[in-house]
């Protein structure tokens, strides 16, 4: 919720209500004849606090739409607005303070092996610290303590002064979530977040993703490929096929049926 939503008697704004709007957004790689169309007209509404599966099989443009939203990929066409930021319009300082409104988990967890968890989760704020060029061990206290935190929330405060390559994979997971809330982002993208871990432990990521989402009244957009994960996971589910959205549903009372034909609808073969 932004302060204006704050403010007694005032009205809530749009963007108070939609974090994310996308609207008819293309996206095409290369020109001529070996033009690839990415995304392809994809319209869709993320509500603020929604927790927004976007499943699809490998190439379907899950990577390239979660670019999109973060600013870091132009559109060819069309485009939509980010927490009020225009997508296709904004200038590159514009899109900067967009980022450092949302946190965003990779499928390879990208920590620095060498570095202490603690560290890792420090250099969430790298966007927002001014100054001289910080050496890795000169993260102002308010720093340290907000990482202390976040490792707190994701239940991994005893491990802040380990080197992070020496936890497993879902505990390296739940740094970069914690390293992702380090700015107290309104917005968590996650790419293909479980996509690399066991079940158990994907299921333990998801289940804190969720958890974290709820407490912080994040707007989630996270992109999987298993539709079971996506149907514990989220409120809604879009999916995408070759860069087109194919569905846009919600999660309430889907049973396993409803499971497979949408399995179907996403291009995936049913078991
Ligand atoms: P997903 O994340 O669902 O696997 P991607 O968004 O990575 O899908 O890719 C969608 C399509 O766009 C694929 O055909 C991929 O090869 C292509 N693509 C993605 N990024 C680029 C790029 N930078 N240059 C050229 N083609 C790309
Ligand atoms: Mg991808």
């Amino acid at each position: 919720m932004t302060a204006a939503a704050l403010v007694p008697g005032r009205e809530r704004t749009d963007e108070d209500r939609v974090a994310v709007r996308i609207d008819a957004l293309t996206k095409r790689f290369g020109s001529g004849a070996a033009a690839l169309t990415a995304l392809d007209e994809v319209s869709f509404r993320i509500g603020a606090g929604e927790i927004v599966a976007l499943l699809g099989l490998s190439g379907s443009g899950k990577s390239t739409l979660l670019k999109h939203v973060n600013g870091l990929q132009a559109p060819t066409s069309g485009g939509g607005t980010v927490l009020g930021t225009d997508l296709a319009t904004a200038k590159a300082a514009e899109l900067r303070a967009l980022r450092r409104r949302i946190g965003f988990v990779f499928q390879q967890f990208h920590l620095v092996d060498r570095l202490t968890v603690l560290e890792n989760v420090c250099t969430g704020a790298l966007g927002s610290l001014r100054g001289p060029r910080l050496g890795l061990f000169t993260y102002p206290r308010p720093v340290r303590e907000a990482a202390l935190d976040r490792l707190d929330r994701v239940g991994l405060a005893d491990w802040a002064f380990q080197r992070a390559d020496t936890l497993s994979g879902g505990q390296q997971q739940r740094v970069a979530v914690a390293r992702a809330l380090m700015q107290e982002p309104r917005i968590l993208l996650a790419d293909e977040p479980v996509a690399s871990l066991d079940p158990e432990s994907s299921g333990q990521v998801m289940r804190l993703l969720r958890d974290v989402a709820t407490q912080s009244r994040l707007t989630v957009l996270c992109s999987l490929h298993q539709v079971d994960v996506a149907l514990s996971f989220a409120d809604r589910i879009v999916g995408l096929r070759r860069g087109r959205v194919v569905m846009d549903v919600s999660t309430a009372g889907i049973g396993r049926e409803e499971v497979m034909r949408l399995y179907r609808e996403v291009g995936a073969d049913p078991e």
